[in-house]
């Protein structure tokens, strides 16, 4: 989509003023609200309460409570300099791995399920792909004393064993949905139907920055604590970086990072999208890098469609970034040119999770591996740069995928 250079000077401005998304819920073209007449009472009521409840004293001393408590934040900023060295960088992580349950979903989670309790909603849905989500919104739902479903394609139900059990230990109901695709387009779709049949006392809890307004804003504002975090700890060891990076699944940690940034017009923010192993629609799930405008779940953003209009199966080694859609902010911020999306390939992020294991001793998520590969290629075409990466999850849910891969060292260990 092609807007004019004066005009994105515009809409850049105008989204700084905070007139985004504006009262359709539209992010210049993108977002707003596509759901079936059934849904809009509901939507519209979420809509209502995201206004009263999301900016009240109490809930913000709740949520604050909470997130410091019970998440573990402020999360730390962590100097990697031996990252540093081999980039010819200086390197900063924040780490939502160190947050509870292992990744940034939670700070959502969380959020979504106390407001969700004082809306007076009797129970929760969520959907989850490889079953982070799910994991966050079954322990926010414990700890907040709501019962929780949460929809999981069968293919993801049968690959992601343990976090099916972490869930149900939790407390969680998890179905597992054997129609279309079987994954988390599909526990989507399954979501959103057992909402219909219920908006009056259930609350559909989305995962990610995504969905019909006002779900791409709430989530937004959710999880903006990881950048306005970042950014604090960074000035007070010696100031803003050159480039803050990210990887985009449906967006919701890299929006979260660089929102507190978008005011800052020399910092540039640059999200990573998953390359796959090749260009071809079906290998990659690079949706803003290689996708074309169109409405999934409930709004219109970038997708990746083939020539028929049908929704493509995607792929990456990161089940926390295949997803065929992306958060209409996204499609707005890479519109207006204020944020840069590139790919970073599967062979890209297993060896960057390698060298973050070997220089730092952290085992970061794929997902999170994806920020790094993008962060390494980046420093090396701009020697000194001082570079912040969103480590937005622990690798350990990995291990089962990461045995298809030796390491480097397991490789050296054999030779
Ligand atoms: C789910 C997940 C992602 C991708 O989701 P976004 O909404 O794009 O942030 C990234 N990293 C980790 C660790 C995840 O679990």
């Amino acid at each position: 989509m092609e807007i004019q250079r004066e005009e994105r000077e515009r809409l850049l401005k105008e989204l700084l003023a905070g007139r985004f998304p504006d009262a359709a819920g539209r992010f210049g073209p993108f977002g707003g609200r596509y759901v079936p007449e059934t849904l809009m009472a509901a939507v519209t009521r979420l809509e209502e309460g995201v206004r009263t409840t999301l900016r009240s004293p109490e809930f913000e001393r709740q949520l604050a409570a909470e997130l410091r408590d019970w998440v573990g934040r402020p999360t730390a900023l962590t100097h990697a300099p031996e990252l540093g060295r081999r980039w010819g960088a200086e390197v900063y992580l924040k780490r939502e791995d160190l947050a509870h349950t292992g990744a940034h979903k939670i700070n959502n989670a969380i959020g979504q399920a106390l407001l969700a309790k004082q809306l007076g909603a009797k129970r929760i849905v969520a959907e989850t792909g490889a079953g982070q989500h799910g994991v966050a919104s079954a322990a926010a739902c414990a700890r907040v004393g709501l019962p929780c479903t949460v929809y999981m394609g069968a293919v993801d139900v049968a690959r992601q064993a343990p976090n099916v059990d972490r869930m149900r230990r939790l407390g969680a109901t998890v179905v597992a949905v054997e129609s279309g695709d079987q994954t988390l387009r599909a526990a989507i779709d399954e979501a959103i139907r057992d909402w219909v049949s219920d908006p009056e006392g259930t609350y559909y809890l989305i995962g990610s920055a995504i969905g019909p307004h006002p779900y791409p804003y709430l989530v937004r504002e959710l999880q903006a604590v990881i950048g306005r975090e970042a950014r604090a700890q960074l000035l007070e060891r010696g100031g803003l970086p050159d480039a803050v990076f990210a990887c985009v699944g449906g967006g919701s940690n890299a929006i979260g990072l660089f929102h507190a940034f978008l005011g800052d017009r020399d910092v540039r923010l640059i999200g990573v999208e998953a390359g796959g192993r090749g260009t071809a629609l079906g290998d990659h799930s690079a949706t803003l890098s290689a996708g074309r405008p169109g409405v999934l779940h409930g709004n219109y953003s970038m997708l990746l469609y083939d020539d028929d209009g049908l929704i493509h199966e995607t792929h990456s080694v990161s089940a926390g970034l295949d997803y065929p859609g992306v958060g209409p902010e996204h499609a707005f911020l890479k519109a207006i040119g204020r944020v840069d999306y590139v790919t970073a390939s599967d062979d890209e992020a297993l060896a960057a999770l390698d060298e973050c294991c070997e220089a730092e001793g952290i085992l970061p998520a794929l997902e999170s591996s994806h920020a790094l590969a993008g962060a390494k290629r980046w420093a090396k075409e701009n020697p000194g740069a001082r570079i912040l990466v969103g480590l937005s999850g622990r690798g350990d849910k990995d291990m089962p995928i990461l045995a298809q891969y030796p390491s480097r060292k397991e490789n050296r260990d054999v030779a």
